[in-house]
């Protein structure tokens, strides 16, 4: 039976991102895909928003798929676009990238970690004990790790086997989606009617065709075929476009559920496994790398024997309200797509709004991800929110925060009187730099705040303590999320 610190059961977006945040942190991890390799068949998710882009950049990686994405104002609530083009980051867009793309370039960057990844197994279950877990595959011996993560998709094998309940909204609707080719040249642009959205797009092959159909009822279960998409788009548009050789044929519904807790002893949940939504606003694939960021440099810690388990319950409690909060909104995103007569007053109202300042900022702040708030106790605006990629002079010259997060590594940024700190207990875990920054401190959606004299960064980039010229608090903070001294 191989052994490892951390088995990660399956290898999408969210347990790639893990496990490449386990990887930077020492710790040995294995990722358990039951694809023969990481090539996804069809184009799925389009791509994903600014905190995503952001947590990408402070792993110096979001260069990557900014090459091969195309950057835009995508962020869309009834018929508003909601432009975040004055928000204070270094990506004030959303980025256009497929799924397949996304995982691709994610695949390459692990493999240039120390990842282990066992393809073309499933894990079939587990059983846990006082100190580990062993994880049952389908083909081969089982694995042993100290911790299992489940980041196996909506279906998820893991939730189920820790008897976690999935409690949430039953499906009311179904689209298909699809990759074709066609004989007659389909209408450009998304169509809307009484039963929701449709839309039929060439994609940069010239030849080939992503369609999403709203289906006139509730599809069932089982797998579309050819002769369902061909009736849907009919129902539609009068015509199927002579639909032929496809590709990937699927069905995706409105179904809301999000996991009563994300973790059972040495079980814990991440991505789709947690939470599923209609895709909405395209928040799916940016929450499960947000859990990713969040849950790996806990988790590395308290198998480094740094922390003690319970840092882990922090997890659940900064995560589950960030999606419960996106899954409210992809309902609301969701009843906003049908544009029956007595709907129509309503989106008419909503865009009217949307495109005022105020619930504008609002609006971008929940798809973009950037106005996330962990609840870190009272203080300054800055607690428990993201630490802005400024522009920062250090002893070795100019450097920009993010670039002090590429390795995952908590920062005390001091921007008062250079040595002004001593956190020798820390120092082999925290990095202390001391630098000068002048211009303003700017939130999304918040706007100004007052300067910090110091900010301490956790390696997800979120500010754990915010100094105001003294050091009070700080020694609490370092040991409540780096260990005791
Ligand atoms: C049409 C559509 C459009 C979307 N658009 C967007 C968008 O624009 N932006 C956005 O952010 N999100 C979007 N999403 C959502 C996004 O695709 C998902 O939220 C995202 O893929 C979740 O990633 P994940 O890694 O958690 O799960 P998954 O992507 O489902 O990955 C799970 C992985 O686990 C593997 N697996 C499953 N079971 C096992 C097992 N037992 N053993 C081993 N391996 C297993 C699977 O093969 C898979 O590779 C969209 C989704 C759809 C359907």
């Amino acid at each position: 039976m191989s052994e490892h610190a951390v088995v990660i059961a399956g290898g999408g977006p969210t347990g790639m991102m893990l496990a490449a945040e386990l990887a930077l942190a020492k710790v040995d991890v294995a990722v358990v895909e039951r694809r023969p390799d990481h090539v996804l068949v069809g184009s799925r998710a389009g791509g994903f928003h600014s905190r995503t882009i952001e947590l990408l950049d402070q792993r110096g990686v979001a260069d990557r798929f900014l090459a091969e994405g195309q950057v835009a104002q995508a962020a869309m609530i009834a018929t508003t676009v909601l432009d975040m083009g004055d928000f204070p980051t270094r990506h004030p867009y959303s980025l256009g990238i497929w799924q397949n793309q996304i995982e691709r370039i994610m695949a390459t960057w692990i493999a240039e970690l120390p990842v282990q990844i066992y393809y073309g197994r499933e894990v079939e279950g587990f059983a846990q004990d006082d100190d580990g877990v062993d994880v049952e595959l389908s083909h081969g011996p089982s694995l042993r790790a100290r911790y299992l993560v489940g980041c196996d998709g909506g279906r998820s094998v893991i939730r189920r086997a820790a008897g976690i309940d999935f409690p949430g909204w039953e499906p009311t609707k179904s689209n298909l989606i699809a990759e074709v080719e066609v004989t007659e040249e389909p209408p450009r642009g998304i169509r809307h009617d009484a039963t929701g959205v449709h839309g039929l797009h060439r994609m940069e092959d010239g030849k080939t065709v992503r369609v999403i159909v709203t289906e006139q009822q509730l599809g069932p279960s089982s797998e579309p075929t050819l002769d369902d998409l061909s009736e849907a788009l009919v129902t539609v548009y009068g015509t199927d476009f002579g639909i032929h050789s496809p590709t990937w044929i699927s069905r995706f519904t409105d179904m809301t559920r999000q996991a009563e807790a994300y973790r059972a002893g040495r079980v814990l949940l991440a991505g789709d496994s947690a939470h599923v939504h209609y895709p909405a606003g395209g928040q799916g694939l940016s929450l499960g790398v947000g859990d990713a960021v969040n849950l790996g440099w806990k988790l590395a810690q308290v198998v480094n024997g740094t922390s003690p388990q319970s840092l882990l319950d922090t997890y659940h409690a900064e995560r589950h309200p960030v999606a419960a909060r996106a899954l409210q909104h992809t309902m609301a995103q969701g009843a906003l797509q049908r544009r029956d007569e007595r709907m129509k007053p309503l989106v008419d109202m909503v865009s009217e709004l949307a495109v005022m300042d105020e619930p504008r900022k609002r609006l971008a702040g929940i798809i973009s991800g950037l106005d996330i708030h962990y609840d870190l106790g009272e203080g300054h605006p800055l607690l428990g929110r993201r630490m802005p990629d400024l522009d920062v002079v250090t002893a070795d010259g100019p450097l920009r925060v993010f670039t002090l997060l590429h390795q995952a590594k908590p920062v005390l940024l001091n921007l008062g009187e250079p040595g002004g700190f001593d956190i020798s207990p820390w120092a082999d875990r925290v990095q202390l730099i001391d630098a000068a920054y002048v211009g303003p401190w700017e939130l999304p959606v918040l706007g100004v705040v007052a300067a910090p004299t110091a900010v301490l960064i956790r390696p997800d980039g979120y500010v754990a303590w915010v100094g105001d010229g003294t050091d009070t608090g700080l020694r609490d903070a370092l040991a409540t999320w780096f260990g005791p001294s």
